[in-house]
């Protein structure tokens, strides 16, 4: 079957990339992840875009790849588990993630929610991000380069918060700006393994629940250029 020389969903990586991307959803599906609009939207956007060219040819192995800076593009399978986990109550409206890093999480929960203000502390990384963003026509994401420890209180509160680097414990103004009911799924934990936590502000207070050990990079301190 012909196809365009470049179209973007195929730009350099072969003919056989629509069948490993088939085989990764396949295998996603079979490790637990049963949401099936976020399976269709791993399926379908490009992940090999998201990563340096040296490693495009992996892109669609469920694994954590460089992106440069010291930073990894999440593995597909946890993308899938952390975006589950946030609309497991239902659709959200306003998404706040900390950590944009390639902008593949980012491209995910743009497909499955309303709005998704992204905040990074390496400009460089977001930059780049934004890029990939446009190129694939996602308009509803708002970027700032900033510390995540902070959030973003300006655009306070949020349905969900996605943190996607360990934190050594919770940062207080996540917890703040989280709207009632929200829900904030974020790994917590100093060391190289740490716990998936997912927070929902209650009524009263806030109910905690540990969920899966992962292997994060770690929430640092201060935006830098
Ligand atoms: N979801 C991203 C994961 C990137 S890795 C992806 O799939 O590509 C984690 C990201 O968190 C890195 O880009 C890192 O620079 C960023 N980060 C670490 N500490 C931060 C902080 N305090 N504020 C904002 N971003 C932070």
């Amino acid at each position: 079957m012909a196809r365009g020389q470049d179209d973007l969903q195929h730009r350099g990586i072969g003919m056989t990339s629509q069948r490993t991307r088939e085989r990764l959803i396949q295998r996603l599906y079979e490790e637990g992840l049963s949401n099936a609009s976020v399976l269709e939207v791993i399926r379908r956007t490009p992940r090999h875009l998201f990563v340096d060219e040296a490693f495009a040819h992996r892109a669609y192995e469920d694994t954590a790849l460089p992106i440069g800076h010291n930073q990894t593009i999440s593995q597909p399978y946890m993308v899938g588990r952390m975006t589950e986990l946030l609309l497991a109550a239902g659709p959200l409206d306003k998404v706040l993630e900390i950590g944009t890093g390639s902008g593949y999480q980012t491209a995910v929960l743009a497909q499955v929610v309303e709005r998704v203000f992204s905040v990074e502390r390496i400009q460089a990384l977001q930059e780049r991000a934004k890029e990939r963003l446009q190129a694939l026509n996602l308009r509803n994401v708002v970027f700032r380069w900033g510390d995540g420890w902070e959030g973003w209180p300006a655009l306070a509160s949020y349905n969900g918060i996605i943190v996607t680097a360990a934190a050594a414990e919770v940062p207080q103004a996540l917890l703040d700006q989280l709207a009632p009911g929200g829900r904030l799924v974020i790994p917590v934990g100093a060391g190289d393994v740490q716990q998936l936590m997912l927070i929902v502000r209650e009524e009263n207070g806030f109910s905690r629940h540990v969920l899966d050990a992962v292997r994060f990079v770690p929430l640092l301190n201060g935006p830098v250029a």
